[in-house]
């Protein structure tokens, strides 16, 4: 990604600070910008901003850069930064609170396939109560990026011939009740 030189004037430090009262964004001021969640993250040489940077952005106030970032839809939640982060940074958790706004703000880079991933399986999971591989996937594909399929031909062939994934749609018994606990989830996090 291109990453254009940015000014003060553009930030929003009342964004940062309320994203940092957040349940484990409580010690960001407290970063040093060792880089040692960079240097120890698997995926940072794919991500547009390493974990380093993403702290240094919400402090900074760019909600922006930080929610519309392809980092956090990358981290794959292994937790190596947040371990050994010399200034107790639950960094995971971060990505967490910036992908939970992301979707609320829908600000995720557009047709990219693990945000709408993510948006699609809550939804099926909400509806039916079990995942199921095959719809959700294949929604994924066509709210993003149709051409994913033809990658996954084979593997998903592979698995389906192996009883793996299947057609079938199973429903739970109650989905009402597990659509109220869902809301009431959403409403304490909006809270
Ligand atoms: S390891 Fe911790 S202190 Fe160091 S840059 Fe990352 S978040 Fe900041
Ligand atoms: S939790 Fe995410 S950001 Fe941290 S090291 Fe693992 S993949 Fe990287």
């Amino acid at each position: 990604m291109k990453q254009t030189m940015k000014f003060q004037r553009e930030a929003d430090p009342e964004w940062s600070e309320r994203f940092r009262t957040l349940p484990g964004c409580e010690r960001i001021s407290s970063c040093i910008q060792c880089g040692t969640c960079s240097g120890t993250c698997p995926l940072s040489i794919y991500m547009d901003y390493t974990p380093r940077k993403i702290i240094a952005l919400i402090r900074a106030g760019f909600r922006e850069e930080a929610l519309s970032s392809k980092t956090i839809w990358l981290c794959a939640s292994c937790y190596s930064c947040a371990a050994l982060c010399p200034q107790q940074i639950h960094i995971t958790d971060v990505m967490y609170s910036l992908k939970r706004e992301a979707i609320q703000a829908k600000k995720y880079p557009p047709r990219f396939p693990i945000p709408v991933l993510a948006q699609e399986f809550f939804n099926y999971v909400k509806n039916w109560g079990r995942n199921a591989e095959i719809p959700v996937v294949l929604k994924m594909a066509l709210k993003s990026n149709p051409f994913i399929l033809l990658s996954m031909i084979r593997s998903g062939w592979g698995l389906f011939r192996t009883g793996r994934i299947s057609l079938k749609r199973e429903r739970i018994k109650r989905t009402g009740e597990l659509q109220r606990a869902l809301s009431a989830v959403k409403e304490h996090s909006h809270a």
